[in-house]
């Protein structure tokens, strides 16, 4: 029995369209990354076709999004490391994200070649990537001289904490850039789905939503639906197996979880070897025909065991949806002490995706 991903491209396209509901005018850079959330990249790229550019990760996901003939700008946002990954970003015509000094080096060695797009990233609060607010400047000039950048660069930032709608240091992080002198002469960018939707300071002329897209709150007591966001991915299996446990039984590894009366269980073939967490406690929802019932017990490599007590009807055969529409991976992620993005992106090569 195999699990599948349905990937709705129809409940795509409607976040995207959310994201230009929350900031009109704006251009939206689609965040793409780590096979598009895990959705599947060059799926997700083709029914995007309404947005401005794609921002990814590496080269190899750029290299991807060319060789299946996508031509849309293509942001690096980690940018490039040494001179053979400038040559290949050149090559595949791609826009750089510049986070380091070191990057400019590479750009100013790179005689003779044909100019490229570059963002110049600052830390505003965040101290991942991105210079130093106090380097900025320097930077920018060395940007603005340099040959083989297309000038003027374009300026970006990134948010810490703008999920958390109350804490002003998001608020602080934009002031800063706002307040950078060249924030007035270049294109900038700020919001990931958390400042689309929570921080209309945030908006600037480039918008890169991510989860959104996907149609996942990027709150962690959010809904997404109440944003108008759909979603993307509905994972399913199947009961392979319904029985009556007595009461005092115990199921699955280490007995962790114990019958209180004798009851009837759904074994349904999804495990961790699909990507479904193994940490998903007891009490985990899964919906059994549309209804929602609890996980029992520990996740194994290919098997989660349900409580059927409340849908005694359900038999062999019959639908399980793990996440996706009826049930937010938020919720699950809750269960799983993670977040929605990351029970996205864990799927194995074992999951079937059909995309509709
Ligand atoms: C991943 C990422 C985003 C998108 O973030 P979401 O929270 O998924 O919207 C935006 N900008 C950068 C730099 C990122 O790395």
């Amino acid at each position: 029995m195999t699990a599948r991903a349905k990937i709705n491209t129809q409940a795509l396209r409607n976040n995207l369209q959310q994201v230009r509901n929350a900031a009109p005018e704006r251009s939206i850079m689609a965040v793409i990354k780590a096979d598009a959330y895990g959705h599947g990249l060059i799926s997700v790229a083709r029914a995007l076709e309404q947005a401005d550019g794609f921002a990814v990760a590496c080269l190899a996901e750029a290299q991807q999004l060319r060789d299946a003939g996508i031509q849309k700008p293509l942001l690096l946002l980690q940018g490039v490391l040494n001179t053979a990954e400038l040559t290949q970003a050149q090559e595949l015509g791609l826009e750089l994200v510049v986070h380091r000094s070191g990057q400019i080096d590479l750009l100013e060695q790179a005689a003779n070649t044909v100019p490229i797009k570059v963002w110049l990233k600052v830390d505003t609060g965040m101290h991942r990537l991105g210079v130093a607010l106090r380097e900025a400047q320097d930077c920018w000039q060395r940007l603005l001289a340099c040959a083989s950048v297309v000038t003027p660069p374009r300026l970006m930032t990134h948010l810490a904490n703008a999920d958390n709608v109350d804490d002003q240091a998001t608020q602080r992080q934009i002031n800063r850039f706002l307040d950078l002198p060249m924030a007035t002469e270049a294109e900038c960018s700020i919001a990931n789905s958390a400042g689309i939707l929570a921080w209309p300071a945030s908006h600037t002329d480039w918008m890169r939503p991510g989860i959104m897209l996907y149609g996942v709150s990027p709150f962690p007591n959010g809904e997404a639906a109440l944003s108008g966001l759909q979603p993307v991915m509905t994972l399913t299996s199947q009961l392979i197996a319904v029985k009556t446990l007595l009461k005092g039984a115990t199921v699955g590894y280490g007995g962790a979880w114990e019958c209180p009366e004798d009851m009837p269980v759904g074994i349904v073939s999804i495990g961790y070897g699909d990507g479904y967490p193994r940490h998903a406690a007891s009490g985990t929802p899964v919906l059994v025909n549309g209804q929602r019932v609890p996980l029992i017990g520990r996740v194994s490599m290919d098997m989660i065991c349900v409580d059927l007590r409340t849908v005694p009807e359900a038999h062999v055969g019959d639908s399980v949806t793990l996440w996706g529409e009826g049930l937010a991976v938020e919720d699950v992620a809750r269960y799983a002490g993670t977040i929605g993005y990351e029970l996205l992106c864990q799927l194995t090569g074992r999951v079937v995706f059909e995309v509709v």
